[in-house]
């Protein structure tokens, strides 16, 4: 059977996974309709919130794919209500800021739960699914504890700067100032879960979909061994660019590259990838019509690019763009 694995943060990757799903049911892949697809998400948004274990991009794509999800919002489940968490701000208990809704605590209980009973984070994203179906075979990049800190500047902290988790970063502060560093913690140390290195040497394409190219797919990429599981891999790997009209459509990406030093372009960010063939992890890399002008210097990196439409306004038109990524590197 085909295989395709794809290497997904939250919104931008669960979006991108159902117009996979819907091009090839509707056979608008050049791959055959039972593929079967492994998605490979982001776990280092993951954070303990009031004892529970809440891992925002397995949500996102688990929710989205299961059709829980809240389409307006874009994470967390539809028809939800917030009793718990306006019964815990009376208490005054932090953190306010983080979004925990009634029907989505259900999902942190049964994966606390599991973990606190020894289950790996596999196991119970596995079980997770079995409720919602979700059509992929759905992997954490790890089952260790990994997360992404960013250190910002603080007058009243007496070096300077303060680090807070992603998610305070992102929710509370908005990204709205700098990260003037980010820390991956625990990154150096984790290993890829189970079935995480089979399923991108065993695939026949590998898909980077326009994920958080630093804190989604920098991180997955940061799993000591899975970049060198890309290297080997037959498959070949292509990318779809998350940065249009140099920004991000939605989210930070933006403030990420920014704060790592990469420029805020689509050919930026295939830069910082690179060619696997010069020992990054891009065969080939689509950038939106709007960047047409920066094909040559994708290219010029040694990697296949072509410009199309790269907004996914629904399914699809994201399966238009999966099929065109799956062409370029045929
Ligand atoms: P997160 O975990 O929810 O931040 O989601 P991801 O990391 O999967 O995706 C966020 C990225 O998706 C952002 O950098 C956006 O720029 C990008 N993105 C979101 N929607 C679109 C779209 O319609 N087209 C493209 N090309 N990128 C998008
Ligand atoms: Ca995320």
């Amino acid at each position: 059977m085909s295989s395709i694995t794809v290497l997904s943060g939250g919104m931008g990757g669960a979006r991108f996974l159902q117009g996979l799903l819907h091009g090839l049911a509707a056979h608008r892949m050049p791959f055959p309709q039972d593929t079967a697809v492994t998605v490979v998400a982001n776990t280092a948004d993951d954070i303990w919130v009031h004892g529970l274990k809440v891992c925002p991009d397995l949500d996102t794509v688990m929710y989205t794919l299961g059709d829980g999800i809240d389409l307006d919002r874009g994470w967390g489940r539809r028809d939800e209500t917030w009793s718990v968490k306006d019964e815990l701000a009376t208490y005054g208990v932090e953190p306010t800021w983080f979004g925990l809704g009634d029907r989505d605590i259900a999902t942190h209980l049964v994966r606390t739960q599991m973990l606190e009973a020894g289950y790996p984070l596999s196991d119970v994203t596995q079980a997770l699914c079995r409720r919602w179906q979700p059509g992929v075979t759905l992997l954490p990049m790890s089952d260790d504890r990994v997360e992404t800190h960013v250190a910002i500047a603080d007058a009243d902290s007496p070096s300077g700067k303060r680090v807070i988790h992603f998610q305070e970063y992102w929710v509370r502060l908005r990204a709205e100032v700098p990260a003037e560093k980010l820390v991956f913690v625990g990154l150096d140390q984790s290993s890829p879960a189970p079935g995480v290195v089979a399923a991108i040497t065993g695939a026949d394409l590998v898909i980077l979909p326009p994920s958080n190219p630093v804190v989604s797919v920098g991180t997955i990429l940061g799993v000591p061994g899975i970049r060198e599981a890309l290297h080997e891999t037959d498959a070949p790997v292509v990318g779809l660019s998350p940065i249009v009209g140099n920004t991000h459509v939605r989210g930070m990406a933006e403030q990420m590259l920014t704060s790592i030093g990469v420029e805020v372009s689509a050919a930026g960010v295939a830069g910082h990838y690179g060619a696997r063939s010069r020992g990054g992890v891009l065969d080939g890399w689509l950038v939106d019509d709007a960047d047409a002008d920066q094909v040559a210097r994708v290219e010029s990196l040694g990697i296949a690019c072509r410009a199309v439409p790269l907004m996914m306004t629904s399914p699809d038109a994201t399966a238009t763009m999966a099929a065109t990524a799956a062409e370029l590197v045929r």
